[in-house]
């Protein structure tokens, strides 16, 4: 995949095995979250960050971010092998690449983790504000989403208004519940759907019109926007074919199952996708604006050019017949050879 580097870690003493793996630094940094996961083998774990990497280095390169892609991945229990040493000791091997790799949270992992990490190396991001981070980017990651959202709309309704337009948001989380605040806010009828019951009241108490959608009726119902927000591959052979909807804009990451097959189908269906990995860059904006000293208007600000990257990127889909996350990628790759030859030139 064109890796740059790999950084295997081991320390017998706190029982750590991890693996960093930058892929781009063309644009900047390498940054990316930390997952702690039981992998099966190390292999695995090899091949989860090989490819959660290159997928950073697109999210940072098409939405103009000085940032390169990396992650790193622990090896283990999340629930069973945390301890201050191990986290400590991690974040000691990410110091040890002298800031060429920026660490985050991710899966397995919690805030109280990663300020052990903060106390080995200066290199992380994600970190709570009243220690100078920039805390949840759940609003920043919303905000963005929902641009995306509107650029789709635009391109299709010929105006970015949502209002009156029917909006499932499958996953009444963090991102999602957030941009059921937008939603509701510009007047759309949404409805929304989750596997647990207090996720759904939070967002029923607080707004009553509100309509709740069982999980089997998700994939069928009369929708002009279905908006993942929970988990991945919900873009399949089973899924598309019944969907109906114009627009799919949404928070989950690799929503397509397989991107090549799914692109090509939504395509086939008429159904505009907005990517993923463009319209949901908000958190990844959240952490760089930390980087310059935190300030959430300034984040907000930048994911709201999320809007026009978008159009761009739909526009050159549609006069193309090519799938827009095909689009995106030869954007962002475009992206990080013009600045290399800005670099190679100097
Ligand atoms: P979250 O855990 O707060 O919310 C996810 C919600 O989805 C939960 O309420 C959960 O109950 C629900 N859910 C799980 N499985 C479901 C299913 N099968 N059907 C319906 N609902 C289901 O997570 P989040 O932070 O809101 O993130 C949502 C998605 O967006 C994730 O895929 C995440 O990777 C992605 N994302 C989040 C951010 C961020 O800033 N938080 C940034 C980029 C991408």
């Amino acid at each position: 995949m064109g890796h740059e580097q790999i950084l295997f870690c081991n320390d017998p003493h706190t029982g750590l095995k991890a693996i960093i793996a930058i892929h781009n630094t063309v644009l900047g940094p390498a940054l990316g979250g930390t997952r702690m996961w039981m992998y099966a083998s190390e292999q695995e774990a090899l091949t989860d960050v090989l490819r959660l990497s290159r997928g950073m280095t697109y999210k940072a390169a098409i939405s103009g971010l000085n940032l390169g892609g990396g992650k790193a991945v622990i090896i283990g229990d999340a629930r069973k092998m945390k301890n201050e040493a191990l986290m400590r000791r991690f974040g000691a091997f990410v110091d040890s690449l002298g800031g060429k790799y920026i660490t985050a949270e991710d899966v397995g992992m919690t805030t109280k983790d990663m300020e052990y990490i903060h106390m080995e190396t200066e290199h992380v991001v994600g970190i709570p504000q009243t220690l100078g981070g920039g805390g949840d980017p759940s609003p920043v990651t919303a905000y963005g989403v929902y641009m995306g959202m509107k650029a789709a709309a635009k391109q299709i309704y010929g105006t970015d208004q949502l209002d009156g337009k029917r909006v499932l948001v499958q996953g009444a989380g963090n991102v999602g519940g957030y941009l059921i605040d937008h939603l509701v806010e510009e007047g759309a009828k949404v409805l929304v759907n989750d596997i647990f019951e207090d996720k759904l009241k939070n967002i029923t108490n607080k707004y009553a019109h509100v309509e709740v959608v069982p999980s089997e009726k998700v994939m069928d119902l009369d929708m002009d926007i279905y908006a993942p927000c929970a988990l991945g591959a919900t873009l399949n052979d089973e899924t598309i074919p019944r969907l109906k909807c114009a627009i799919v804009a949404g928070a989950a990451n690799n929503q397509l199952a397989v991107e090549k097959v799914h692109g090509q189908q939504l395509v086939d269906r008429g159904i505009v996708y907005a990517p993923d990995f463009l319209i949901n860059a908000g958190g990844l904006i959240n952490c760089y604006s930390e980087l310059e000293g935190y300030n959430q208007e300034r984040a907000l600000q930048q994911a709201e050019q999320i809007f026009e990257t978008t159009t761009a990127v739909l526009n050159e889909a549609a006069s193309s017949g090519k799938p827009t996350f095909e689009i995106a990628n030869q954007m962002a790759e475009r992206r990080i050879e013009d600045i290399a030859q800005i670099h190679r030139s100097l």
